[in-house]
């Protein structure tokens, strides 16, 4: 067993590393997959983490390494990670070495769904695979941010670029409540068990009515008070509103920071920073957020590499403290269209380093794998630790 848990250490930090340095491939090496399954290829509903344009190929979401630990597909032609077929099977290597064999990430079967008014539920929601119990939906409900025509988005973001780029090759758009509630039924009777509504800014910030008229009408499909769901938002000028969305019926909120220090923050998130009150009223939020929602039942998402690691490791940790969820879900890389593409990132190691920090901080202040998972958008890479550590993972294929 001891192993195992060495092999799936091993496994979390290839995927820490491969999510800074993307892999490189032949996309044919997918043809046959693809063919097979359609709905495997990627789709772009929000950001794109690829470092290489990949608008004219088909390539699949994600992979599973030997042990099981998923990864993220993001191609990178200067990767030292490489993918390579030999007699059908997929092998992951570095410098001539197998480091694994590979299993390209199946579709969700809501992908194979549409609503009613016959939009492809796979442009509604990005699903876990639903092994090792990944079994997340993630709704971004608009997949443009209005910061942009003010020329206020945070500098790492390309929601705006991965639309202009994928929407309507994909045929991604606005999505509205009944949209939205007719897949959360279809997923959450497909086992399916919790939702994160997402989006970027909409223009004068009327994210309330539509987060409010959103959990109404789940609600009403569901035929329950409340959904395991999040609603990730942006800190409300008036902070009493977070009480409207706890009524509404959503049992987390997501309230990204992105960066901790306050000097990074106004000039990596402009846009947050002047429209949202202010950099003080973020904290404020989440402070409120906590009494409204409970220790536990808050998150504050991260993206490392943007400012000093001790500056980062300084918010997680006072926050964390508090009972945030304070998470760094994607390692930052200077992706296509964001105003930082073409910049560098610190290395795989810094990466890793600060995720192990990250686990062990949440640990410290008594945060359980069942409250990151219901505060977390899908099976982010701190959800890996806690599996190993809590026993979930030390069989294969549960
Ligand atoms: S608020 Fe920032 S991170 Fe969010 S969508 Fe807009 S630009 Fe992107």
């Amino acid at each position: 067993m001891r192993n195992r848990k060495e092999a799936l250490y091993k496994e979390i930090e290839l995927r820490s590393n491969i999510g800074v340095e993307g892999v490189r491939f032949d996309p044919n090496i997918f043809k046959s997959v693809l063919e097979k399954d359609a709905n495997i290829a990627a789709s772009h509903n929000c950001m794109d983490f690829s470092l290489d344009d990949t608008t004219n190929v088909e390539i699949p979401g994600g992979f599973r390494l030997d042990h099981g630990i998923g990864v993220q597909l993001n191609k990178n032609y200067r990767s030292p990670y490489y993918l390579e077929e030999e007699d059908g099977t997929i092998y992951l290597k570095n410098d001539g070495v197998v480091l694994s064999k590979i299993e390209v990430t199946k579709a969700s079967p809501i992908y194979g769904k549409n609503t009613s008014d016959g939009t492809s539920m796979k442009t509604i929601v990005a699903a876990g695979d639903g092994q090792y119990g990944d079994k997340q939906i993630l709704v971004a409900y608009s997949n443009e941010c209005a910061l942009k025509d003010k020329g206020l988005d945070c500098l790492f973001c390309n929601i705006n670029a991965t639309k202009d780029r994928f929407a309507e090759k994909e045929k991604i758009e606005w999505k509205n409540p009944k949209q939205i509630a007719e897949t959360v039924k279809a997923a959450y009777e497909l086992g399916y068990n919790h939702l994160t509504i997402t989006g970027g800014f909409i223009p004068e910030r009327r994210e309330v009515e539509y987060y409010l008229d959103t959990a109404e009408t789940i609600r009403e499909y569901l035929g329950t008070d409340t959904f395991n769901g999040t609603a990730c938002i942006g800190a409300p000028q008036d902070i009493s509103v977070l009480e409207k969305y706890k009524e509404a019926g959503f049992s987390t909120v997501g309230i990204n920071l992105e960066v901790w220090n306050k000097d990074f923050f106004k000039a990596i998130c402009p846009g947050k920073a002047q429209l949202c009150g202010g950099y003080d009223n973020w904290i404020k939020a989440i402070d409120y957020a906590i009494q409204v929602f409970g220790v536990g039942n808050v998150r504050s998402n991260f993206v490392p590499g943007l400012e000093p690691k001790e500056y980062l490791l300084e918010g997680i940790e006072t926050l964390a403290e508090k009972g945030v969820v304070a998470t760094a879900a994607l390692s930052w890389v200077p992706n296509i269209g964001s105003k930082l593409e073409g910049h560098r990132t610190p290395t795989p190691e810094w990466h890793w380093d600060v995720q192990q920090k990250i686990y062990r901080i949440l640990r410290k202040y008594g945060r359980t794998f069942e409250q990151v998972y219901n505060a977390t958008p899908g099976a982010i890479l701190l959800h890996d630790f806690y599996k190993v550590e809590d026993g979930l993972l030390l069989h294969k294929n549960v």
